[in-house]
C-alpha cells in the first residue's frame, strides 16, 4: 500500500488526505495547528459567477457539482453541517451592466446560475457558503482519533529524499505533498514557483436594525449572521504580508457597508489571513521538475473552496492510478520559465 506524508491541514491538505483515503492509501499529515492559515479564518463562499465582467467562474459547472458532492461526504462521515447554500445578491451598478445581465439571463449556459434583476439587484443561484472553522476543526480531531496527525512544525531539514522513497523522521513514504498554503514561498523545494499571495481581512458588525438576509454584493460582500450581526468580506492586499489586523481594512469595510445601507453599526470582530494565490490564478499542482516524489497542491488563492474539491480528486488519481493532470493547473507549465532561471 502506498503512503504519502502531507504538509498541512488547511482545506488543500484536508481534501488531499480524503481523496488519497478514500482510495486506500496510507497518509500522515503533519501540521502546527496553532499557526494561523488561510482556511481558519476564509468566508467559505462560493459563487459560480465573476462579477466583473459578468462571465461564469472558470469551470464553474464541473466546480460546483464537485464541491456539493463532496462537502456532503464530509458532512455525513464527520456528523456536522459545513455547507449552507444561500442566494447571492448582486447589485446591479448601471445601466450597461443591466443590460449585460438580461443577456447572459437569455443565455442557456448561465440560467442555472442567474436570475432576474429586482430592486437593483440580480440574484444568483448556485451559491453559498462552507463553515471552514468547523471543517477545519472537524477534520483534524477526525485524524487525531485516528492518529494520523503529527501536530508539530514540519522541519525541511530532516527531510532526506531518495530516489523512490522519502524518511522524514525516520518513518518512510513513498511521497510527500506539501499542501503549505501561504508558507510555500519558503519551501526550498517549490518556492521557485510564482506565487502572489494576497492578504485579506473581514470585519463583523452589529447594527441596529436587520439589513438583509441573503448575501449582498457591491464591491464588497456582506453575510447576515443572525441577530443584526453581519460580516463584511474581505480587502485585498499584496504589499503588506503580515498577519496583522489593519485599522484601513475595517475602515475600508466599513465605509462600503454604509453606502450600502444606512444604519448605526459596530465593529465587534475582525480577522485576516493570506491567500496562497498563484501568478497566472490557476492552482499549483504536481510534482518537482527533478525529485519525482515531492509533490505540491496549493495556489488556491480565492477560490479554494470551489476549487479544492475537484482537483484533489484529479491529484489523487494523478498520484495513485498515473492518471494526467490538466496542463492549466499541472506545475509544469511553469518550470520552463521560473525553475531553470533559479538553477542556471
Ligand atoms: C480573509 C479571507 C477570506 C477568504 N474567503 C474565501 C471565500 O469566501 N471563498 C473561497 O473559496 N476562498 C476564500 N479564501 C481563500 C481560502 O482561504 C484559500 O483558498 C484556502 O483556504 C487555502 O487553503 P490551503 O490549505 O492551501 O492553505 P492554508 O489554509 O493556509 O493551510 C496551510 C496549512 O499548512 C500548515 N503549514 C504550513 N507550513 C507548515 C510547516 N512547516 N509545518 C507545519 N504546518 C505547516 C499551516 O499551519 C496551515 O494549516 C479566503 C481567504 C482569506 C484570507
Amino acid at each position: 500500500m502506498k503512503r504519502f506524508l502531507i504538509v498541512g491541514a488547511g482545506l488543500s491538505g484536508i481534501c488531499v488526505a480524503e481523496r488519497l483515503l478514500q482510495r486506500g492509501v496510507s497518509v500522515k499529515v503533519i501540521d502546527q495547528v496553532d499557526q494561523p492559515s488561510s482556511t481558519a479564518v476564509a468566508t467559505g463562499m462560493y459563487n459560480p459567477i465573476v462579477f466583473k465582467r459578468l462571465n461564469k467562474s472558470w469551470m464553474a459547472d464541473e466546480l460546483v457539482a464537485e464541491l456539493r458532492h463532496f462537502y456532503r461526504g464530509l458532512e455525513s462521515k464527520l456528523g456536522v453541517q459545513l455547507l449552507q447554500d444561500i442566494e447571492f445578491k448582486r447589485c446591479i451598478p448601471s445601466q450597461d451592466y443591466a443590460v449585460l445581465w438580461i443577456q447572459r439571463l437569455e443565455d442557456q449556459a448561465f440560467q442555472k446560475f442567474i436570475g432576474p434583476i429586482s430592486n437593483g439587484f440580480g440574484s444568483v443561484f448556485e451559491s453559498g457558503i462552507l463553515d471552514c472553522e468547523l471543517l477545519v476543526k472537524s477534520y483534524v480531531a477526525h485524524l487525531v482519533e485516528n492518529d494520523l496527525l503529527l501536530n508539530e512544525a514540519f522541519i525541511h531539514d530532516d527531510l532526506k529524499v531518495s530516489t523512490n522513497h522519502v524518511t522524514y523522521k525516520s518513518q518512510t513514504y513513498d511521497g510527500v505533498v506539501f499542501c503549505e498554503g501561504p508558507y510555500a514561498s519558503k519551501n526550498p523545494h517549490f518556492h521557485w514557483l510564482p506565487f502572489k499571495p494576497c492578504k485579506g481581512e473581514w470585519i463583523i458588525v452589529q447594527t441596529d436594525r436587520a439589513v438583509t438576509d441573503v448575501v449582498v454584493n457591491d464591491q464588497i460582500n456582506i453575510i447576515p449572521l443572525g441577530d443584526n450581526k453581519y460580516k463584511l468580506s474581505s480587502t485585498y492586499e499584496w504589499d503588506d504580508l503580515t498577519w496583522n489586523k489593519t485599522s484601513k481594512a475595517a475602515d475600508e469595510l466599513l465605509a462600503a457597508f454604509e453606502r450600502i445601507f444606512k444604519c448605526n453599526t459596530k465593529i465587534i470582530d475582525q480577522q485576516v489571513g493570506i491567500r496562497p494565490s498563484a501568478a497566472d490564478r490557476r492552482p499549483y499542482i504536481g510534482s518537482h521538475p527533478r525529485q519525482r516524489n515531492l509533490h505540491i497542491f496549493n495556489g488556491l488563492g480565492t477560490k479554494g473552496i470551489m476549487l479544492a474539491p475537484y482537483f484533489s480528486e484529479e491529484f489523487a488519481a494523478y498520484l495513485v492510478e498515473g492518471k494526467t493532470l490538466k496542463d492549466e493547473i499541472n506545475i509544469a507549465r511553469h518550470i520552463k520559465r521560473y525553475y531553470q532561471e533559479i538553477n542556471s
